[in-house]
């Protein structure tokens, strides 16, 4: 048994290994044929490893805010990221979300 669920490698960003998950659960969602007026439960993809919020958006407004950025629920927040949209029951925030700067860490 191996917990392949989680993919929190040390090369990924905690927003973006929560924002793969979500992509995961809204493929699942589709397949399922949920409604598109239904809310779906997405993770925060904010930046803090231990955050297990849960936000609900429509499949559609997902697709959207994929286009703007990280989704996270409102008051967290996002590393090197800026807050773009402010909703009712979601933020979202644009950036890198990794490092601000350019940080480098090549071990060669
Ligand atoms: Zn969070």
């Amino acid at each position: 048994m191996t917990p392949a669920a989680a993919p929190d490698g040390p090369s990924a960003s905690r927003p973006d290994s929560a924002r793969a998950r979500n992509e995961r659960i809204a493929q699942a969602a589709r397949r399922h044929h949920f409604d598109h007026a239904a809310p779906v439960p997405f993770l925060c993809e904010c930046s803090d490893a231990r955050c297990e919020e849960l936000l609900r958006m429509t499949l559609q407004v997902y697709a959207g805010t994929r286009v703007s950025g990280y989704v996270v629920t409102p008051g967290h927040q996002v590393d090197g990221a800026d807050v773009v949209r402010v909703r009712d029951g979601w933020w979202v925030y644009r950036g890198s979300g990794a490092s601000p700067g350019q940080r480098r860490s090549c071990s060669t």
